[in-house]
């Protein structure tokens, strides 16, 4: 199995009200010496003997996008130093919508600059196309950015785009959803990973809502506009190929899907996670500052490492598996841990089954629509 290569950029111009994330101000200074140490810790990465063949490297965040150019293509060449990589790798960067130069002209050559170092997909955090909706959220681009942005990285030949939409938003009615929903379908992404609002304690939006300065989610309405948001996307022609995850046919995130087949992917910069592809996973050093430190020092950034156990093994590949809507073949189940997943869990599969949650198409286990819904329901049961 070849693997993934993440990087983390945790740098933003602002924070936005419902983020957790591990990110921080951008500052030009600190986001260079940061990169450098992200290139030595890359340059000195020996948690594997013989690691795999690499054939996508995505840079997350945070926003990768406010690295300059060359700090992105030392990045790069740093992987490509360490690791084999394939002739024509998948290599995704997220970006914010305006992010890239202060014209178009100026982001237009930015991100034909992006095409050339071999960045073939974007992915932006459009999240939604209502300007009053964007307020809300604290981001700083409005509707008409997205397009602008949308239209410049055509002009650049991205011709592999995902598109961020968050739904169930406070206050968002189902009409203003569906719109979102058109809109962003006009554009004609090829991908698309639309995800219901996550209110996370002790963020701002956690706290205006706490304190009845904003309305609380409202959980039916969110599963109506999932079940929309499927119904739209697919009479759209796009692939509903994981639980918040379209695409056009052929356009499934090749990095993210490493996440949920048990593909080895390596991490690198703060917070960031890996796996091997077979027992064992570990985690950088959430801070920032701490993870350049650390690696200043000469010290692994690693902070936390699991081996699995058998049992974890297998429990991960049913709940990673099912994200998949394709769900888990059961007759590969069987050949790997030699065990028969029906007779294992029985009685859950039946209630599951009853409850409208999964369904079993000859030896493929998956799950409903309503099933993705609540998946953590199920996942539990076949924890
Ligand atoms: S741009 Fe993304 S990572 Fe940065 S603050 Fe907003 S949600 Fe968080």
């Amino acid at each position: 199995m070849n693997a993934g290569v993440y990087i983390h950029i945790p740098f933003c111009r602002s924070r936005c009200s419902y983020c957790d994330f591990a990110t921080e101000m951008y500052q030009s200074e600190i986001a260079e010496t940061y990169v450098d140490a992200l290139c030595s810790e890359i340059h000195d990465w020996r948690e594997i003997d013989k690691p795999a063949t690499v054939d996508t490297i995505y840079f997350g965040g945070g926003t990768p996008s406010l690295l300059s150019t060359k700090q992105i293509k030392r990045s790069l060449g740093a992987v490509k130093d360490r690791f084999e990589v394939i002739d024509a790798p998948e290599i995704s960067l997220e970006i914010n919508p305006g992010d890239g130069g202060a014209d178009p002209e100026s982001r237009r050559a930015t991100m034909r600059a992006w095409r050339s170092l071999g960045i073939n997909r974007a992915s932006f955090g459009a999240q939604t196309f209502d300007d009053r909706e964007l307020k809300l959220l604290g981001r700083t681009h409005d509707s008409a950015d997205v397009r602008k942005t949308f239209a410049l990285l055509r002009d650049a030949r991205f011709a592999n785009i995902n598109l961020d939409l968050i739904a169930g938003l406070p206050g968002q009615t189902m009409a203003g959803w569906k719109r979102n929903l058109d809109d962003a379908l006009k554009l004609r992404p090829e991908h698309l990973s639309l995800y219901l609002l996550d209110v996370h304690e002790g963020t701002p939006l956690a706290d205006q809502i706490n304190r009845g300065m904003r309305p609380k989610p409202d959980d039916d309405l969110a599963a109506e506009m999932y079940a929309t948001m499927i119904d739209q996307m697919c009479a759209a022609g796009y692939e509903h190929y994981e639980i918040s995850n379209f695409c056009l046919p052929g356009f499934e995130s090749r990095h993210n899907t490493k996440y949920w087949v048990g593909s080895p992917y390596y991490g690198f910069g703060n917070s960031a996670h890996s796996y091997d592809g077979a027992r064992q996973r570990w985690a950088n050093e959430r801070d920032a500052a701490k993870y350049v430190e650390m690696i200043e020092q000469g010290d692994s950034a690693i902070v936390d490492r699991t081996i699995l156990s058998d049992e974890e093994t297998r429990s991960e590949s049913i709940f990673l598996g099912l994200r998949l809507m394709k769900g888990i073949d059961l007759q590969t189940y069987e050949s790997r841990f030699g065990k028969n997943l029906r007779e294992e869990y029985n009685g859950e599969l039946d209630r599951l089954r009853t409850a409208g949650l999964i369904e079993i198409e000859g030896e493929l286990l998956k799950l409903t629509t309503r099933g993705a819904l609540l998946s953590n329901e199920v996942f539990a049961a076949l924890a």
